[in-house]
This record gives C-alpha cells, structure tokens and sequence, in this order.
C-alpha cells in the first residue's frame, strides 16, 4: 500500500475529491448529513451534534453512485476482515483514523437445537460479543471517535448504562486521547473495571442514564469536549450500521425474515435499516426486507408502550428498572425514527420479564454455548412470545442479536 499523499488528503477533505485510485485504499462516499425530520442538509466535514430544531439525530448521507462505480460486494467481501472493508459506506475519510481493536465480522451462528425447541427451521444468532470490550458497542465507538479525531476532536464525553463507556474508553486509548465516563453507579461491576483499566476518568452517577446524560453534556459544555451520546453525534449510527451489511453477505444478498433486537437507544435497529437502505440504492439487495423486532424489558418498555398505542412519539419510561443495563434507557432520543422502523418494516415490539431474561441465558448457553448478556437473552424470550402468537412461521429465517457477553454480569 502506497503511503499517504498530504496534497490529496487535504484535497479530499476539502472538496471530497475521490483519491481512491491513487491510493488503491478505499474512500469514504460521504457527502453530508440530513436532518429526517426537516430534512435540512449540514456540511458532514464539521463536527455535527443533531438538528436542534427538530432535536432530531443527523443521518450520513453518501454518494450511492459513486459508491457502486468504485467497488462491487465480491470485492468487500474479498477485504480482510472487520467493519472497515465497508470503508465507502462509512464516513472516515483518511486509512489513519479508521480505529481498530479488531470490531465487526462476528459470527452468525445457526441454532438448531434452540430452532427446533421453538418449532423454527432457521433460527440464527448473530453473536456480538466477540466484539472488543464484549459488545456490540465497539462498531459504534470505533467509527465515532476515529471521525471525531479526523474533525479535529480529541477529548471526549459520554453517558453510559455500562457498556459504551467501556467501549469508547478503549477506543480512545488505542488513539491516545482523553476519555470521561459518566455511568450510573449500579451499573455492572465489569464496565466500572474496564474504564478504570483504561485510564479514562470515571464519574459514578447516583441515579440513571438519563441523570449520566444531563450531567456529561454539562461536562461537555463548561469543557468543549466531544459529547459521544447516543444519537447526539451521526456516525456511532453508522458503526453499527454494519451489522446490518454483514448480515446482508451472510444471507447472501436476500435478508432474512425476521430480525430480534434488544432495543435500548434503538442505534443497531435504526442503523440495520439505514443499511438495508442503502443496500437498496446501491442494487446489492432486492426489495424484500426483515420485519424488524423490538424487544425491551417489562421495566422499562417506552418503545413497546408507543408501538401498542400507535403514538409517533415514546414517553419517558416513569421507575425504569431491570437488570438489563443496556435497556434501561428510560428516554429514547431517536424515539420516531426507532417507531418508524417498526411501522415501515412490518415488525413489532415486546417486553419480557427480567426472569423471562434469565431464563433464556441459560436456555442460549445450554443449548447453543452462547454465554449472552441479559439484553440478548431477551431477544429469545421475546421470540418464545411471538412463536405463542404465531407472528412467526417456521420456515422463516430469524435472526437473534446477542449484544454483549454474560460475562460482563459476573
Ligand atoms: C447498549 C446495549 C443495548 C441497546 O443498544 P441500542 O442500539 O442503543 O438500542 C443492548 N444490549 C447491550 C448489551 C448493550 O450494551
Ligand atoms: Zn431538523
């Protein structure tokens, strides 16, 4: 690989001049940021938080075209592994701020004896713990820090329920900037451990994410640091947006049927459909699209709650508690667009129990040696509830996300 050329990185920065044959390294197709709701467009090569009229996440938007003149699928899926071999569809401009501690490509695993149990011919896991920091947040945080850093960013905030905080704390170790986490104190053990491990600073919160929340964009202001919130900045979206590409490969290019996510801030299911979108332009994927899942906990269901009452908006979840960290997101920032996924897909919502929880992660580890996290453990008691109601067939292929590992429990 040739080194990297400073006149035409700054071109490329400037004026998104496309250097990818210069390079042989691909390029990023980002063009701007949109607002969903107002759909006014943002210069996407400043640092964005969200549109404050519609308080509102910002979308990235790409050159599709441009995209499918430079690269096909078969050469992505030939690139060495990890989330990066998507690089055109994904906002980092420059090789050196493409992070990695070795994210993304988790396995996709069949699960046949828990398949046949629920009476489902294809039922598949999609494990995301064997992520960096056990989790699924680490495509996020990768792609965020490392587009915030190329921005000109270097110090960094963040709420957490446990394990963003974990994951954006390794992230800006490995690129050598500051880190300061905000998580309730109740929040697991493993998560207070690893940021401590990290070296970035730990702010114990008494109270929820939401009090996190209030109390790191006070830090971010009185600061100026980078306020890595869920849904406040575009592009942790666009990290976990891979997961819905993988899937697409893994399926061969014709998604499967049903898609089951534990849905907390909603990223991972509003980025999969984000993918799915962009699949769409780009001629890779037909038409057909996965009914798309929502499963939280009985505790703390604001999503499931609007999704029953029809409701474009999801009120603060009064009390939320569960054990499930990551779902204990009582106030959902993104709250149309995760409503708006749900009604364009056909999908549903659901809630299950913190016992219904428990149950399943010993169901998962016995039957399928998957040591998943409650919050993915969910997702199989969220399915036993909609195989009950035959919302499901059994011939269709559905997908569990497992999140995060059990580990980070003990
Ligand atoms: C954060 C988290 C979730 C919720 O993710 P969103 O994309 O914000 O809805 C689910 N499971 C685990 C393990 C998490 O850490
Ligand atoms: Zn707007």
């Amino acid at each position: 690989m040739k080194p990297p050329h400073l006149g035409c990185e700054t071109a490329r920065i400037k004026e998104g001049v496309n250097c990818a044959i210069l390079f042989e390294m691909p390029s990023s197709t980002l063009t701007h940021l949109e607002c969903p709701e107002c759909h006014r467009k943002f210069t996407a090569d400043r640092v964005q938080t969200f549109c404050t009229d519609c308080r509102s996440p910002l979308l990235a938007r790409y050159d599709l075209a441009a995209a499918s003149r430079s690269v096909t699928r078969d050469q992505i899926s030939g690139r060495r592994r990890g989330l990066w071999r998507w690089a055109e569809l994904l906002p980092v401009r420059l090789e050196r701020f493409r992070l990695t501690l070795g994210e993304g490509d988790t396995p996709l695993l069949p699960a046949p004896r828990l398949g046949a149990q629920l009476g489902l011919k294809n039922l598949f896991i999609k494990d995301e713990s064997s992520n960096p920091t056990s989790s699924f947040k680490a495509r996020g945080l990768a792609v965020a820090v490392g587009r915030a850093l190329e921005l000109g960013r270097k110090e960094f905030v963040i709420p957490t329920a446990g394990n963003a905080g974990g994951a954006l704390a390794f992230y800006a170790a490995r690129a050598g900037a500051r880190a300061h986490i905000f998580m309730p104190k109740d929040a697991p053990r493993a998560n207070q451990e690893e940021v401590r491990a990290s070296g970035a600073e730990l702010q114990l919160v008494d109270g929820l994410i939401s009090d996190a929340a209030r109390l790191a964009g006070e830090a971010a202001r009185r600061h100026r640091w980078f306020d890595v919130s869920t849904f406040k900045e575009p592009y942790r979206l666009e990290g976990k947006k891979t997961m819905g590409l993988e899937l697409a490969e893994a399926f061969g290019w014709d998604l499967p049927d049903v898609i089951l996510y534990p849905t907390g801030g909603g990223t991972g299911l509003v980025g999969m459909w984000k993918a799915f979108a962009e699949l769409g332009s780009l001629g890779w994927i037909g038409a057909g699209r996965p009914r798309m899942v929502t499963v939280q906990a009985d505790g703390c269901a604001p999503i499931v709650r609007a999704f029953q009452e029809g409701t474009p908006r999801a009120e603060p979840w009064e009390g939320a508690q569960t054990l499930a960290a990551g779902l204990r997101v009582p106030a959902v920032f993104a709250d149309r667009l995760v409503l708006r996924v749900l009604q364009e897909s056909g999908g549903t919502a659901v809630a299950v129990s913190d016992q219904e929880m428990l149950t399943a992660q010993g169901e998962m580890a016995q039957m399928e040696g998957i040591f998943a996290a409650p919050e993915g453990a969910a997702t199989l008691a969220g399915l036993r509830r909609l195989r009950e109601q035959d919302w499901i067939r059994p011939t269709e292929r559905v997908v569990l996300f497992n999140t995060g590992s059990g580990l980070k429990y003990l």
